[in-house]
């Protein structure tokens, strides 16, 4: 899955699903992880929307700090 970096820190956003208050219409958002003020994007586009959750569909449920650290030793050869 694609990481988008934080424009200010260089750290990776969050994707979380939000749902529109009036609409009911879920969205996106992206959200700095290091920081939630530097950067913060909606994106309502249904069609995109529907996509990204298809793609992250599973993993839903309790955030455990980072699921995944880079760069932590690679083994095999
Ligand atoms: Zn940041």
């Amino acid at each position: 899955m694609n990481t988008v970096a934080c424009l200010v820190c260089g750290g990776p956003l969050t994707v979380r699903m939000a749902r529109g208050r009036k609409s009911g219409k879920p969205f996106l958002m992206l959200v700095c992880s290091r920081d939630g003020r530097h950067f913060r994007g909606f994106v309502s586009d249904q069609r995109y929307v529907k996509q990204v959750l298809a793609r992250v569909s599973g993993s839903e449920g309790r955030a455990q700090g980072s699921a995944a650290s880079p760069g932590v030793g690679s083994r095999g050869g």
